[in-house]
C-alpha cells in the first residue's frame, strides 16, 4: 500500500511543472489561468496522496509499537471490519467522525 502511494506521488511530482524553472518574467495571470488550474488539480491530488501516505506510514509505525488496531484517541480496539475497509485507520468510527468535524 505504501509502495503504491510512493509510486503515485513520484508520478504526480514528475507531472508537476518545476517551480519557477528559469522563467525570469512574471506570468500573465489570465494566460496562466488554465495551466494554473491544471497544476492546482495535480497539487490537490498530490496533497491527498501525501496525506494518505502519512496515514499508512503512521499505521506501520503503530504496528511496530504494537498499538496498531487501537484508536489513537480513545484507545479502544478498532473493529476488524473497519480495519478491513481502512487498513490505515487510526481511529474508531466515532473518533474519526469527531476528528473529521474538527478539521472542517
Ligand atoms: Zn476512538
Amino acid at each position: 500500500m505504501r509502495d503504491g502511494l510512493d509510486r503515485s506521488i513520484s508520478i504526480l511530482q514528475g507531472e508537476r511543472p518545476a517551480p519557477l524553472a528559469g522563467s525570469g518574467y512574471p506570468q500573465d495571470q489570465a494566460d496562466a489561468g488554465s495551466t494554473l488550474s491544471e497544476a492546482d488539480r495535480t497539487e490537490a491530488v498530490l496533497h491527498s496522496a501525501r496525506a494518505q501516505r502519512d496515514e499508512v506510514v503512521a499505521a506501520l509505525a503503530r504496528i511496530e509499537e504494537h498499538s496498531y488496531g487501537k484508536c489513537v484517541d480513545c484507545g479502544l480496539e478498532i473493529p476488524e471490519g473497519r480495519l478491513d475497509a481502512r487498513p490505515d485507520a487510526a481511529r474508531c468510527v466515532n473518533c474519526q467522525a469527531k476528528h473529521a468535524r474538527r478539521r472542517r
